[in-house]
């Protein structure tokens, strides 16, 4: 296409409807008709990134080959359309006047005042436009938050001047929620009017409307909606709540708001050819021969969205042995060794989560070792690697007070310490190892049979490490470091070839499982979980 095509997702009425998940299914309904497709979030906070957010404030902290600490919505991004994000497609508040900021102290701005229009709402223009002349022919933009919200405001700004001045080459998607009334058993538009009219009220007039609804609203009400607000009947779209967010495209599909979004672009469309694996998956989701239950171990378990990539690798991995695998979240805080059996004798699997601090590590090792003793299958991540390392350190090698830096700084044993590179370092975001780095792996391990590959790239985000001063004593008493950094000789693997299934990774894995690319380590696990479910 010559001209790249901007489409901006916004919402209305409340947060939560999913932007993001519409927001990909638009990005995989252009793509799989042949266009090449990114999509990009403005999130309206003062954070530079969401890394030094607490889980509970904002779900996972997800993290792109570039090193980028994301929103969880590029996740989604990357699982619907299997194509890789960068730190251009997450700007936020705080990145945007930061940039603003150092142009001003530099003196680019030669003596103006600097204000919000223009300056900031040039500098967001310029970050959608930047990841735009990267040769996309749609970038789709999702707005974070919710029209009317003070915070938004520069954005929305933003898009209008964009619409402004590039005419058709832009277009508004507004999602909103179309309630319903129990007692009057009515479906109730209003919010809806509302929200559009504050959308007009920044000079936006929406070309789609995506209506949110628990229950199919009727034709007459989506054209009374498309009457109020100035939306084409054919241009109103209801998202009606689906079994799984897979399904979603699928029902947009069906609506046809690809060929909506493509003719009001005045673009003919190429022929629709890359479902086909989609729907294949989601059939396969829907119709499980088998179940099985893992557990996944860690400390935010009344929040799921802290582990949502874990949570979804889980749905790529088991649709593909056309199995449900049942997640059962456990609080590590609440584990101990007279419960443990009682809270994971049921999983055929457990999973250790990432995570941080102390909070929850004896609940962590007690698991692990359960899973090592009992040789029911295992899965360390990241932190769940150094946890079982530790487990490993106190009750194999007999290292009583092992712990990791992180922990208890004045440890004896100190079998994770803290990564060289970052020990002088104060500043908390932005400042671990992050990102893709290259493994090395070993040919006669599980890994490599997983992998089928020596060499393989993962996502890290971490600071303290597998403490190569005790390699030796570990490998001796068998726990097998079977990846390794090919430049630093940092541990990415450790494995114990004589149980059943325990590996642990000191990578995360889970950030790289897409619908088309379930992630082997995710396969594997699930497979092992299977058999000892069988068993
Ligand atoms: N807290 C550990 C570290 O920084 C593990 C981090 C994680 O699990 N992502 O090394």
């Amino acid at each position: 296409m010559s001209q790249t095509k901007y489409i901006f997702v916004t919402g209305g009425v409340v947060s939560g409807l999913g932007k993001g998940i519409i927001a990909s299914s638009i990005g995989k309904l252009l793509q799989a008709r042949g266009y090449k497709v990114t999509i990009q979030k403005l999130d309206p906070y003062l954070n530079i990134d969401p890394g030094t957010l607490n889980p509970y404030e904002h779900g996972e902290c997800y993290v792109t080959i570039d090193g980028a600490e994301t929103d969880l919505d590029l996740g989604h991004y990357e699982r619907f359309l299997n194509h890789e994000t960068t730190q251009a497609n997450n700007i936020t508040t705080g990145r945007i006047y930061r940039n603003v900021i150092e142009k001003e102290r530099r003196g680019d701005f030669l003596g103006k005042t600097v204000q919000i229009i223009p300056h900031i709402t040039d500098e967001i223009k310029r970050n959608i436009q930047l990841i735009g002349n990267k040769g996309y022919d749609f970038v789709i933009t999702e707005i974070g938050g919710t029209v009317g919200d003070i915070e938004s405001l520069p954005f929305l700004e933003a898009i209008r001047q964009m619409k402004w001045e590039m005419g058709n080459n832009c277009l508004f998607v507004h999602l909103t929620l179309v309630p319903f009334i129990k007692a009057s058993q009515e479906m109730k538009t209003k919010p809806t009017q509302h929200s559009v009219k504050q959308l007009q009220q920044a000079g936006i007039q929406p070309d789609i409307l995506i209506l949110r609804t628990e229950y199919d609203i009727p034709a007459d009400i989506c054209k009374k909606v498309g009457r109020f607000c100035n939306v084409d009947f054919e241009a109103v779209v209801q998202s009606v709540d689906q079994k799984t967010i897979y399904q979603v495209p699928i029902a947009m599909e069906e609506q046809h708001l690809d060929e909506t979004i493509l003719k009001k672009f005045g673009i003919e469309p190429k022929e629709m050819t890359g479902m086909e694996s989609w729907c294949s998956f989601v059939k396969k989701l829907y119709n499980p021969k088998t179940t099985i239950q893992i557990a996944l171990v860690g400390k935010y378990v009344e929040l799921p969205d802290a582990y949502k990539s874990i949570l979804e690798a889980f749905i790529h991995a088991g649709a593909t042995q056309e199995c449900k695998v049942s997640v059962k979240l456990v609080n590590s805080e609440e584990i101990t060794e007279e419960n443990v059996k009682e809270k994971l004798s049921e999983c055929s699997g457990i999973l250790v989560a990432p995570g941080f601090g102390q909070r929850g590590i004896q609940g962590k090792i007690t698991a692990i070792q359960y899973a090592r003793t009992q040789n029911v299958p295992f899965l360390g991540i990241c932190l769940g690697m150094q946890c079982a390392v530790i487990e490993f350190a106190r009750n194999v090698l007999g290292y009583k007070s092992a712990d990791s830096i992180e922990m208890c700084e004045t440890t004896k044993y100190p079998v994770i310490d803290i990564m060289a590179d970052q020990k002088n370092i104060t500043e908390k975001g932005g400042t671990m190892r992050l990102g893709g780095y290259p493994c090395k792996i070993q040919k006669d391990s599980r890994a490599f049979e997983i992998y089928g590959s020596e060499n393989i790239v993962e996502r890290h985000r971490h600071r303290y490490e597998f403490n190569n001063h005790y390699l030796q004593d570990f490998e001796n008493a068998g726990m097998k470091a079977t990846g390794i950094n090919p430049d630093t000789g940092l541990v990415e693997i450790v494995e114990i070839p004589s149980h059943p299934w325990f590996v642990a990774v000191q990578f995360h894995p889970e950030y790289r499982s897409t619908v088309v690319q379930p992630h082997p380590l995710f396969i594997a696990f699930v497979k092992a979980a299977m058999k000892y479910c069988k068993q």
